[in-house]
């Protein structure tokens, strides 16, 4: 589940990689990555703490992990809704 204002999305290949997942865990700088499982896991409680600092996208293959920010994606539908 996302947080309120904040989704971070991994790629299931990059989710696996160790070397990817101790890397986007070390260089958040909130917390948002796990890496003490088999797999990186994206830890819900915190996703609303990103500063969108971009050093996750920085440190994984291009593409690999996305941060969506849900409260921009509200306003256009809210400004969609208005329009009509
Ligand atoms: S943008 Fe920065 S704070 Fe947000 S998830 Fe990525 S590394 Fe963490």
């Amino acid at each position: 589940m996302p947080g309120m204002f904040i989704d971070v999305v991994v790629e299931a290949s990059a989710a696996r990689d160790r070397v990817i997942a101790k890397k986007l865990e070390e260089f958040c700088p909130v917390g948002i990555f796990d890496a003490s499982g088999e797999k990186l896991r994206v830890v819900e409680e915190n996703l609303d703490e990103c500063v969108l600092c971009d050093l996750c996208i920085e440190a994984a293959p291009n593409g690999a992990v996305t941060v969506r920010k849900l409260y921009q994606q509200t306003r256009e539908e809210e400004t969609r809704g208005s329009d009509a």
